[in-house]
């Protein structure tokens, strides 16, 4: 049985993956819909969509971004926007066809001006708990300071744990910087494609290569 897709991300190969059982499927129908109605945060009152999720249900890797922005907000699907682009643009650069991976955020409502609120991030932490605990990845790539932060609070600054794995995390856990930061400027550009290539040797090498 083919891993479910959640949406239809862009996929260079087809690979093997790992299959999901009936029960974790309506599991995560069901924690889909808890997440869509929840309004546990003042964040729920101002968006269009929650967001939850793109991807397959049997993930190698799960990439986490921080939050919504207005074109996720619009079409209720992670990364989306310019960003989304990039990022797509990377995953295929690193080989993960269509069952490979997913996408989410640690919020799952917009912010306003999109910034970050560590308060409703609190709030919203067991959601993606409950995420992780369905989707099992090998290695999980966070996306900026504010995702790493939450996943590994004792985490260094992202520009100093960006680009290499953190010891001890359970799942695996490597963080990048922002791919909204890697189109600001060259210089960030040149730092996402250099930590992209150490994430690509990790990924060629590490737990999971069969999945
Ligand atoms: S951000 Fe999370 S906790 Fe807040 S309303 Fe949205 S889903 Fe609920």
């Amino acid at each position: 049985m083919e891993p479910t897709l959640l949406t239809s991300p862009p996929a260079t190969r087809s690979p093997r993956g790992r299959r999901t059982s009936p029960k974790v499927r309506a599991d995560w129908e069901r924690l889909s819909q808890e997440i869509r109605a929840c309004r546990r945060c003042p964040l729920g009152r101002q968006r269009t969509h929650a967001v939850v999720y793109r991807g397959s249900l049997a993930p190698r890797v799960v990439f986490v971004g921080e939050a919504p922005g207005a074109e996720e907000d619009r079409q209720g699907i992670p990364f989306v926007g310019r960003s989304g682009r990039r990022l797509d643009a990377a995953i295929r650069t690193l080989g993960l066809g269509a069952g490979a991976y997913g996408v989410l955020n640690v919020l799952k409502c917009r912010p306003p001006a999109n910034r970050f609120d560590p308060k409703a991030a609190r709030t919203c932490r067991p959601f993606l708990d409950r995420q992780l605990s369905l989707l099992r990845p090998a290695l999980l790539v966070t996306l900026g300071a504010h995702a790493l932060r939450a996943i590994d609070p004792d985490a260094p600054p992202v520009l100093t744990a960006a680009g290499r794995l953190r010891a001890g995390a359970d799942p695996p856990l490597f963080p990048l910087i922002h791919p909204a930061a890697a189109l600001r400027s060259r210089r960030w550009s040149d730092r996402w494609d250099r930590d992209l290539a150490a994430l690509g040797e990790w990924l060629r090498t590490g737990p999971g290569t069969n999945l």
